[in-house]
């Protein structure tokens, strides 16, 4: 199915249950096979490739390991960040999403030994696998800035939401305050590789737009500080986002990038090019440096000459396929690859894993790849969105070019974000997109 096809179906809201699996052909054949397939992590990409494979392999030994039971709806998050939407709006039970007739171990990975081809977990089980496909996802390293503690979400003028529906609606606590009484907003981003790199922007859109509609604005200052020189990766959005903050009134800090907070004096210290900078706030957002996971960056498996202080895996950017052990590869977030930490990278990367490795075991090579392709709503106020959709090199890839222009403020935008795009989650994530 072509992404325009996918999108439109999930702009019309919903049918997306009803997609068939490849529309006017029969479904292959699935192959026989006792190969043993182990994925780690039942997240957006574990769990829809795990629905894929059942569907392309007949007898292989699917496991897939996690500890939560909860399925996490992630882009929704921004959501409830900013009232929009309840708690409960991005939460599901897990169980209801995997197949039938794989193996889950409802445990923590805690090591991969690459050589044995094992992977072992927290409670001290150990299993082998003829495939291993890594898709825990990252982890939100608030260590890294001095004085916080995520406890303090929620109180005294600060907001993570990163971390989950609770941390996102206790968020919402803080960011509400601001909208109603004004001071100074500070809204961060890290230094690192991060998810959704859209979605400090837009948590910054959404709080200014609330406040103005409280008619709050002339009450609060705000400023986007952040450690890139530049306010997304591709340049032509960059630039679009700056004018937009410059007809908003929100002010840039570029070269900052937070390291420590004084919760009681309401500071945040930035590190810049020539020492540090405090900022005193009224709301402060945080979003913390984002890494592979530690049993990851202890299995020998991440880049050594790029990402050192991140880990990610080190797979080829177009098949996946770990570049020092064939049957390894990594899909989502932890994957090293130059972008695509976003659900919508998952939707196009998981094919390319499930292609390469059922022509892999039916004796032939695999001939997906995958191009990059990123996309991410960004959301400008309530009701407005810019439907951005890129590769790795930067091009833009509208779905709808000539219908939805990708740097224009448009409802069915907005549409696309608030509505469609959980029907299309929840799709891939039965395998069915
Ligand atoms: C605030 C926010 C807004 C976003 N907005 C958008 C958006 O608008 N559009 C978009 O496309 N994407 C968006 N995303 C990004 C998107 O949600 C992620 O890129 C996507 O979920 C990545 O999928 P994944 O399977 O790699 O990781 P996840 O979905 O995070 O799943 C990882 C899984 O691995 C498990 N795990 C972790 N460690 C271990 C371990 N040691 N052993 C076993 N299991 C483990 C976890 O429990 C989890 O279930 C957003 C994310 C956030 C946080």
């Amino acid at each position: 199915m072509k992404r325009r096809e996918f999108l439109t179906i999930a702009a019309l809201g919903s049918a997306a249950s009803a997609l068939p699996v490849a529309r006017g052909q029969a479904a292959p054949a699935p192959i026989k096979t006792a190969a043993q397939i182990v994925i780690v992590g039942a997240g957006a990409a574990g769990t829809a490739l795990a629905n894929r494979l059942t569907e392309r392999l007949d007898g292989a030994r699917i496991t897939i390991i996690d500890p939560r039971t909860t399925h996490i709806y992630q882009p929704g998050l921004t959501l409830v960040a900013t009232g929009l939407k309840a708690a409960n709006y991005v939460t599901s039970d897990e169980s209801r999403w995997l197949p039938k007739g794989i193996e889950w171990i409802a445990e923590k990975v805690a090591a991969v030994d690459a050589e044995a081809k094992t992977v072992s977990t927290e409670g001290g089980t150990t299993i082998p696998y003829d495939w291993l496909v890594l898709a825990p996802g990252l982890i939100l390293d608030y260590g890294a800035i001095d004085g916080f503690s995520t406890d303090m979400i929620g109180e005294n003028g600060i907001g993570a939401l990163y971390g989950g529906p609770e941390h996102a609606a206790r968020t919402w606590n803080a960011a509400q305050k601001f909208t109603q009484e004004g001071g100074t907003g500070v809204f961060t981003r890290p230094a690192t590789e991060m998810k959704c790199a859209g979605a400090p922007l837009k948590h910054t859109f959404l709080i200014d737009d609330i406040a103005r509609r409280a008619g709050n604005a002339g009450k609060m200052n705000m400023i986007y500080a952040a450690p890139q020189t530049s306010l997304f990766g591709v340049p032509i959005v960059a630039e679009k986002v700056r004018m937009l903050f410059a007809d908003r009134g929100v002010d840039t800090m570029m070269s900052r990038t937070l390291t420590s907070i004084d919760a009681g004096a309401k500071r945040a210290t930035f590190a810049t090019a020539d020492g540090t900078e405090e900022i005193d706030y009224d709301y402060l957002h945080v979003v913390p440096p984002q890494r592979a996971p530690d049993f990851i960056r202890q299995s020998g498996l991440s880049w050594a000459d790029k990402w050192t202080d991140q880990g990610w895996v080190e797979v080829d950017m177009a098949t996946l396929r770990h570049l020092r052990h064939p049957e390894i590869f990594a899909l989502g977030d932890v994957a090293g690859v130059p972008k695509g930490k976003t659900a919508a990278s998952v939707k196009w990367q998981v094919p390319v894993v499930e292609d390469h490795i059922v022509a892999n075991i039916d004796g032939r090579e695999g001939t997906e790849t995958y191009d990059g392709y990123t996309s991410c709503p960004m959301i400008t106020r309530i009701g407005r969105a810019m439907l951005v959709e890129f590769d790795y090199h930067n091009n833009l890839t509208p779905s709808f070019p000539g219908i939805i222009a990708p740097l224009e403020e448009l409802w069915i935008s907005w549409l696309m974000k608030e509505v469609a795009l959980k029907a299309t989650y929840n799709a891939m994530l039965r395998g069915e997109a």
